[in-house]
């Protein structure tokens, strides 16, 4: 009897192990196929780089248009054959329309960055999105295409006015990972330098086209990224380059990614302290 069981046993232990061993068969692959596609990850909507599998980064200019620094600006772009993003003040736009229609017909893209640069995290929906349409509008005007994408001013931004932001609008919410702080004004060296350290494959540099050393520093910025191999898209085609991977952003509830992981610092949505973006 006790033989009995424990051949038995033996014999159970025997084809469990194999069990274990063996191959998956077609069926539960398919199964295991279709549970994966039964829960998708959330798609991101915020992106302060991008995963790529190349050598591609994006160069973005924010506050303007500026009447005369934005012109050298893409004088200087054309001559590279780079296209940049442009994250555009309503009220600017406006004003020059005309140079927001040149940079749009150059092959740059251009997308929201607010009517009049306010601080989004402590402002009302209703006024945040007048902000927002204000501008949509103006860059429609300008240029016959609206905008998908959009910057907040300082960066700073509540994870769920980025969800009804992105329900109503469409947009994708841009940070950045490379910031020069030009807005410091530290000079076109220290600006340059700044952008070499930090950009890497999928990165998205942040500065500003309405100051001078901004300008100054792009011919020899753009020179050495080009020698070290960097190509250059918009914001929009980077984010269509994103490889498999999940694309860093979003690993966290406000979409922020962790420094250690972009290995820069991240955006501080601290407007009183840091007027980036
Ligand atoms: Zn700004």
């Amino acid at each position: 009897m006790s033989a009995y069981r424990l051949l038995s046993f033996g014999f159970a232990m025997l084809t469990f192990a194999l069990g274990l061993g063996a191959e998956p068969t077609p069926a539960k692959r398919a199964a295991a196929a279709r549970q994966i596609r039964a829960t998708p990850e959330e798609p991101s909507i915020t992106f302060n780089s991008v995963h790529v599998d190349g050598p591609y980064i994006a160069m973005t200019f924010d506050d303007g248009p500026s009447a005369t620094l934005t012109p050298k600006l893409l004088d200087l772009l054309a001559t590279h054959h780079i296209k940049a993003t442009f994250f555009v003040i309503g009220e600017n736009v406006a004003e020059h329309p005309e140079i927001v229609a040149r940079a749009a017909r150059e092959g740059h893209e251009i997308a929201n960055h607010s009517w009049s640069h306010p601080n989004f995290g402590k402002m009302s929906d209703e006024s945040v999105r007048r902000q927002l349409q204000q501008t949509d509008d103006a860059i429609k005007s300008a240029t016959g295409k609206r905008p998908t994408l959009l910057r907040p001013p300082y960066g700073s931004i509540t994870a769920r006015e980025k969800r009804w932001i992105h329900d109503e609008f469409g947009y994708d919410i841009i940070l950045w990972d490379v910031d020069p702080y030009d807005w410091k004004r530290p000079g076109p060296a220290v600006v340059r330098a700044r952008i070499l350290k930090e950009t890497r494959p999928g990165s998205i540099v942040l500065s500003h086209d309405i100051h001078p050393g901004t300008i100054e520093a792009m011919p020899s910025t753009f020179d050495e990224l080009e020698a070290k191999g960097f190509k250059f898209v918009t914001v929009s085609e980077l984010i269509r380059m994103a490889a498999a991977r999940p694309s860093h952003s979003s690993p966290q509830p406000d979409g922020n990614v962790p420094p250690s992981e972009i290995g820069s610092p991240s955006p501080t949505p601290s407007p009183a302290s840091s007027p980036g973006g």
